[in-house]
């Protein structure tokens, strides 16, 4: 079963968990099923006293290609986890079940992942599209390799930016506007420049560099990890970030019931097939 699990878990010597992305096939697109075996995965990690330090790793050519948008009812599928939120609702008519559904799997997640005391860090090789962000970004540390690019081609799409809207912390304000106005991939290189990433290396050293840094904190002791973890996230939420991805969040949902009204979609399919066609040509 191991190998046809959508997330694979390992514990290594030292105190250290690798969790790994496993749908090479799709990308590593995430659906329903997908993003619950992920959070499963990183409560295992968190909720293991002797699992010091989660390593995040994707499996196949790139590490995320974003959101599932072949999934056929994820709104029926919400009902075949034990959700970890309250908002419920997920069969509720008009714009209240995507809502409830993003809620819980994109926001929800995501903010529960950011605030895991113990310190994920992310492996990021090939390419990362919008929902991809998502999963690297709430890791504490990333390393990418010099092939790694990101995109967020949300705009295009007619929604601005995805369901965590970290863009503004990622990459600085004006960046994060070019990023998103422009759809442009951003290169591994400038990734780095913009801080968004802690470190660049060959793509053949990547698991060699990231599992060594992995090991070298895993010998602090945990608890003071918890504490500067939360110190540092603190002055980051005193900056005001939780407010304004609450924000940026009902945005993306005045768009996504906006699109539902002109379209009949989530999102506005006029820019969604360019964008489609140009990642296919790029991959
Ligand atoms: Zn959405």
């Amino acid at each position: 079963a191991m190998t046809t699990s959508p997330i694979l878990y390992e514990s290594l010597p030292g105190g250290v968990a690798r969790i790994v992305l496993n749908r090479p096939d799709t990308r590593n697109a995430q659906d329903t099923a997908f993003l619950y075996a992920l959070n499963e995965e990183f409560d295992r990690a968190a909720l293991d006293d002797t699992v010091k330090v989660i390593v995040l790793s994707a499996n196949g050519p790139h590490f995320s290609s974003g959101h599932d948008l072949r999934e056929v009812d994820g709104h029926g599928n919400m009902t075949k986890h034990e959700t970890v939120g309250t908002w419920g609702g997920f069969g509720k008519p008009g714009a209240e079940a995507q809502y409830a559904r993003e809620q819980e799997i994109y926001l929800g997640f995501c903010e529960r992942w950011r605030n895991i005391p113990k310190p994920p860090r992310a492996l990021v090789h090939g390419k990362v599209m919008i929902g991809g962000l998502m999963l690297m970004w709430p890791c504490d540390l990333i390393v990418c390799s010099e092939d790694a690019e990101f995109l967020d081609h949300s705009v295009a799409m007619g929604v601005g930016g995805a369901e965590f809207f970290a863009h503004p912390w990622e990459m600085g304000v004006r960046k994060a506007k070019e990023f998103l106005f422009t759809a442009d991939w951003i290169k591994a290189t400038e990734a780095h420049r913009l801080g968004m990433v802690n470190h660049v290396v060959p793509r053949a050293e990547l698991e060699s560099f990231g599992l060594a840094m992995a090991e070298r904190i895993a010998q602090k002791p945990l608890f003071a990890l918890k504490l500067v973890k939360q110190a540092i996230n603190a002055a980051q939420d005193a900056q005001g970030r939780v407010g304004a991805m609450q924000t940026s969040f009902a945005l993306h949902h005045l768009a996504h019931a906006h699109n539902m009204l002109a379209h009949g979609k989530l999102v506005d399919p006029t820019g969604l097939m360019p964008a489609i066609k140009k990642h296919e040509k790029e991959t």
